[in-house]
């Protein structure tokens, strides 16, 4: 890039960030603007703030966490900027930084008092990158009255997220077991949970024998937001410090429409599938063997899995004692699959069952092809489907569709889901022994 003449094509680049009508693809402004760096903080953070149209401000998100070359500090007067996204934003390159972001958490304490929750959010995140070394900076500001209440309540999220429930004291964790209690008064439509994982299904209110069930121990009332974000964070725990931070803990839903999922396995199962020398083989014995077992216990029980990356997706269901079906959509030969169809799964193909649909739909697959990222995705996936139900096609079936049929789906939980109790985190074998695991926990 000719360094002489910036400010022109700094200018352009800006426009044609802008514009949402160019022929040009806006990856190739925006990757100018990354490689011009510091000069295009200022003028991309004004993009992000007079942004017309979301679309524009994605952009700007985009290429101003980007920019190459420049020092965090240059960010921290955005961290005061009067538009909240510009704020932000501004927090992403701290979050990525890693533990050196300790360096950074003076300049950072403000934002945990910032009007904007996205913005507390985002600062917590940058809290938990500096990991162990945050906690006694957030202690300090527990600790000062002279700090203001937003800021102590987000240094108490903070903590929590960073530690866990167990990492706090005795008055925080006090003040956190409130702050849970009011959360979960408001908590009546929950979010959508995100689903990466296997949960089992349970049809039964009664939550201490659930715990006994999964030998689980020290319940905990959490807000389904806080137990969703644990188990999320626990199955996906690859570089954990600790030993056994992945089978410490287990998320026990309160009673959703009368049953109560179990998000997480008992150290028991988790150990059994991890030392197996085909663990493939060894969870779907331990998930059969184990709903057989609850089923005998509370008249039925159901294990589901979902990836959000992958496609992959099982099911079990189980009957007074036995397994009446299990289907693994990768294991789709005779060992994952037990049983005859279920009924919850007609009308549907099973994900490893392919249609011919001959010529038929061939060209929303050139289109798609050629469109590159022109395409108006949802618009096209209408459309597909559309055709697809023209043609006779049936949907194929995931996880979340059977168990929407025959329980709860997770992902779908709304006003109307009736709720009773409360949500737990409970500790298991591991957990009594090694603690609560550090880390990742939304309130
Ligand atoms: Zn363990």
């Amino acid at each position: 890039m000719d360094k002489t003449l910036p400010t022109t094509e700094l200018s352009s680049a800006l426009d044609m960030l802008s514009d949402e009508g160019s022929p040009v693809d806006w990856t190739v402004p925006a990757d100018v603007l990354i490689e011009i760096g510091e000069p295009a903080l200022l003028p991309l953070a004004d993009v992000l703030a007079s942004a017309g149209s979301p679309e524009v401000a994605r952009r700007a998100m985009w290429a101003l966490t980007r920019l190459e070359g420049v020092d965090p500090s240059s960010y921290v007067p955005l961290l005061r900027h009067p538009h909240a996204e510009v704020r932000s934003t501004a927090l992403s390159p701290f979050r990525f930084m890693g533990e050196a972001v300790i360096g950074y958490a003076d300049q950072l304490i403000p934002s945990l008092g910032d009007p904007e929750a996205d913005v507390r959010q985002r600062a917590v995140w940058a809290f938990k990158a500096m990991g162990d070394a945050a906690v006694p900076v957030l202690r300090r500001l527990r600790q000062q009255p002279a700090t203001g209440p937003r800021i102590r309540a987000t240094a108490l999220e903070a903590l929590a997220t960073i530690g866990g429930p167990g990492a706090l004291g005795e008055r925080d964790l006090a003040a956190w077991r409130r702050l849970t209690r009011i959360k979960r008064l408001t908590e009546t439509a929950p979010e959508r949970f995100h689903l990466c994982g296997s949960w089992y299904a349970v049809p039964s209110d009664d939550q201490a024998a659930v715990l006994a069930a999964f030998d689980l121990s020290d319940p905990e009332p959490v807000t389904l937001r806080t137990g969703a974000s644990a188990w999320n964070h626990d199955s996906h725990n690859w570089g954990g410090k600790r030993p056994h931070e992945r089978c410490a803990r287990v998320f026990v839903s309160p009673a959703l429409d009368g049953w109560t999922l179990v998000f997480g396995r008992s150290s028991q199962d988790r150990h059994r599938i991890e030392d197996a020398e085909d663990q493939e083989a060894a969870r779907s014995e331990v998930v059969r063997e184990r709903c057989a077992d609850l089923s005998r216990r509370f008249g039925a029980a159901h294990w589901y899995g979902m990836s959000c990356g992958d496609g992959w997706t099982a099911w079990c269901i189980a009957e007074g004692g036995e397994v009446v079906r299990f289907y693994d959509a990768f294991e789709a030969d005779e060992k994952g699959i037990v049983g005859v169809r279920h009924p919850a799964e007609s009308g549907f193909l099973l994900p490893h069952e392919t249609v011919d649909t001959g010529d038929a739909l061939d060209s929303f697959t050139e289109e798609l092809h050629s469109a590159g990222n022109q395409l108006d995705v949802e618009a096209f996936y209408r459309r597909y489907a559309q055709a697809r139900r023209d043609l006779g096609i049936p949907d194929t079936c995931y996880a979340i569709d059977i168990a929407a049929r025959l329980s709860i789906n997770p992902s779908a939980l709304g006003a109307r889901t009736r709720i009773t109790g409360s949500g737990v985190l409970a500790l298991t074998a591991c957990g009594r022994r090694y603690g609560h695991p550090t880390g990742a926990l939304s309130m």
